[in-house]
């Protein structure tokens, strides 16, 4: 028997066990209610997946569950918020049960891991889209802003880049196989790992923040953009995982793929010239590694150079949905 819509958000989404005690209305009622502490600010980011865009029509529906959460827990990681609550609003082309409590194991692995619960959401008709709401709370002083890097800052990655983009640029050119490495790279892509753990114990170093969802070059411009300054980045220093060296076959194409490939979810921020110690130590049971790759600048504009000082001829832009070219 075809479920009804109602027979879904019970089964799949009310079903599920809220373990956060500032939840006052959770599933079933016209709204969500929460409780935020008198102290803290709410930070909330909303994100869209759509099949054919954002995942392939036939992608795993545990793997797609996980990256429509995945998406706004970077964001909050990024602001330096500590994610609460998470709405969700789906859209399915027909009521398949198998699919949907793949996505729900997807999404709620995630949403336990964090202690997020999702307390509302929508479930409608139409072509397959998942659009999530995370709600964080954060410290009004201590949350990372874009426009808060300052000249002297040192600029750092958390993790590596280019493991997503690489995967995608292998499963585009048809390559298949290659072991561990390619699981690795496939995992990167498909069950990203926001950074909260290493966001949260980073307040108070971190001056500006970004997640690279677009690409570091687009997505530290965006940073250097707000906050009236410019920077020169050291392309031989940008972290790549033992897995992304093994697999891309040349060095220009990796720096490429490391400057510009989206998808990664790490995070670039700044922190003052002098921080890197002090940082250390308070990341060092973090299991997030974070690596320095440049320097903040009053000259406007991003600087590629090469250790050996010859300037780097970079890709200058990310993935942007309405690029004309
Ligand atoms: P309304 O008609 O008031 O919009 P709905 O019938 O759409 O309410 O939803 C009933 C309840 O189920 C609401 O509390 C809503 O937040 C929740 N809900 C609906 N779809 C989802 C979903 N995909 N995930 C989580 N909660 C959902
Ligand atoms: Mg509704």
């Amino acid at each position: 028997m075809p479920s009804s819509e109602f027979d879904l958000i019970h089964r799949y989404f009310a079903a599920h066990r809220i373990a956060r005690r500032d939840v006052l209305v959770g599933i079933g009622d016209d709204a969500a209610v929460v409780q935020v502490p008198g102290d803290m600010a709410l930070a909330t980011s909303v994100d869209t997946l759509v099949a054919g865009v954002h995942f392939q029509h036939d992608a795993q529906a545990d793997a797609v569950g996980h990256k429509a959460l995945a998406a706004g827990l970077s964001d909050m990681a990024a602001m330096g918020a500590e994610p609460a609550w998470a709405v969700l609003a789906l859209t399915l082309p027909e009521a398949d049960e198998t699919w949907v409590a793949g996505f729900c194991r997807g999404l709620f692995a995630l949403a336990d891991e964090h202690g997020v619960a999702l307390v509302g959401g929508d479930t409608t008709r139409g072509p397959l889209s998942a659009t999530v709401t995370v709600q964080g709370l954060v410290s009004p002083e201590a949350g990372f802003y874009r426009g808060a890097a300052r000249v002297g800052d040192t600029v750092c990655v958390t993790g590596t880049l280019g493991d997503a983009g690489l995967a995608l640029r292998l499963a585009a050119e048809g390559r298949r196989g290659e072991g561990a490495n390619r699981v690795y790279l496939n995992d990167r892509l498909d069950r990203p790992s926001p950074r909260i753990g290493g966001a949260l114990r980073m307040r108070g170093l971190v001056r500006a923040a970004i997640d690279v969802s677009d690409g570091l070059v687009a997505d530290l411009g965006h940073i250097l953009e707000a906050s009236g300054v410019g920077a020169t980045v050291l392309v031989d220093r940008l972290p790549l995982s033992p897995a992304f060296r093994a697999c891309s076959n040349d060095i220009e194409q990796a720096v490429d793929l490391a400057l510009a490939a989206g998808d990664d979810y790490e995070l670039c921020f700044t922190i003052g010239g002098g921080d890197g110690p002090a940082l250390e130590k308070v990341m060092a049971d973090a299991a997030c590694p974070w690596t320095p790759i440049g320097t903040i600048e009053a000259e406007r504009g991003l600087r590629l150079i090469r250790d050996s000082g010859a300037s780097y001829e970079g890709p200058l832009h990310g993935y942007d949905h309405f690029a004309t070219r």
